[in-house]
């Protein structure tokens, strides 16, 4: 029988014992939800021949469960105070490796080269702090080190806009940026009450697979990027509107020919166009890339 960290009367018992104070500015939500930590770590499809990188272990209450279930576990934990307490909380694993870092700023392929077994799979499975979610996972992702999967708690609206379809409202940049490498799902929902402190939004479990290659084939992707986040600039003006935006107006005529030779609409929103659109896109207008 496994003595659980993750439930309200030992997770109080453990700050308390150790004058353990939330810091806002690290964004400390800890889940004291065993039902949740279940389904977090099912969604994540672990097994002992998997590794797994944790961003934020907090007091533990997730990492044991991945512990239980994964080759290894390496956790990077901003806060210092909370490195004496996850020595104390997870002492009887021995496939655990504490990183006391900020995630942005570790050198990440140095790292994960630590593992025990540096050739198998790794994913990524944390309890992200909110403040940070966006930059933190574009970051591992443009890291081009190949995680297979993340399985992450985010709030839910950026959840939903990385998940998004075209045509919805939360469909935008985010979405093309992430779903260009994973196919992206939202799990399930989290109410706020599961943890400790209840933060002021609701959360969402979001499950991205990494693609076996990019969503698209595009000859230029920094090409296809920027003019794909350009087109999102201002979200209710046409596609011709944001690139003279962003091109000048004296472009217009040149705009103008490049996308009807490609038979793109400038009348179009960028909310519709799918990553094979954007792709098209920036085919078509090759020839104005400085
Ligand atoms: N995993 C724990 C849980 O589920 O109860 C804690 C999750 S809490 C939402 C986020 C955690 O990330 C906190 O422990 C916080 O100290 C840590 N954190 C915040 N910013 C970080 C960063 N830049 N790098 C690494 N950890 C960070």
């Amino acid at each position: 029988d496994i003595k659980r960290i993750a439930n309200i009367i030992r997770t109080q018992d453990i700050l308390r014992r150790h004058d353990f104070n939330f810091k806002k500015k690290f964004g400390q939500n800890f889940l004291t939800d065993g039902n949740i930590l279940s389904k977090i770590t099912e969604a994540a499809e672990l097994s002992k021949e998997v590794n797994v990188i944790e961003i934020g272990p907090g007091i533990g209450s997730l990492t044991q469960y991945l512990l239980e279930e994964s080759a290894e576990v390496m956790a990077f934990e901003i806060d210092k105070t909370l490195i004496p307490i996850l020595e104390e909380t997870l002492a009887d694993y021995d496939n655990f490796q504490l990183v006391n870092a900020d995630i942005l700023k570790v050198d990440l392929k140095a790292e994960i080269a630590k593992f025990k077994n540096p050739d198998l799979p790794i994913k990524v499975v944390a309890n992200l702090p909110y403040y940070i979610t966006t930059p933190i996972l574009m970051a591992l992702i443009e890291s081009k080190i190949p995680f297979a999967s993340f399985v992450v708690m985010m709030q839910k609206e950026v959840a939903d806009r990385i998940a998004a379809k075209p045509n919805t409202k939360a469909y935008g940049s985010l979405s093309i940026a992430v779903q260009y490498y994973l196919k992206a799902e939202v799990a399930f929902n989290v109410p706020r009450t599961v943890f400790v402190p209840a933060p002021n939004v609701d959360s969402a479990i979001l499950k991205m697979t990494r693609l076996d290659q990019p969503a698209v084939d595009v000859p230029d992707e920094d090409w296809y990027f920027r003019l794909m986040k350009l087109s999102f600039v201002h979200r209710r003006k046409t596609l011709l509107n944001n690139l003279q935006s962003a091109f000048g107006k004296d472009r217009k005529e040149e705009i103008l020919g490049l996308l009807d030779r490609a038979g793109i609409s400038p009348t179009a929103r960028a909310e519709s166009f799918d990553l094979e659109d954007f792709a098209k896109l920036s085919i078509a207008l090759l020839p104005m890339k400085d």
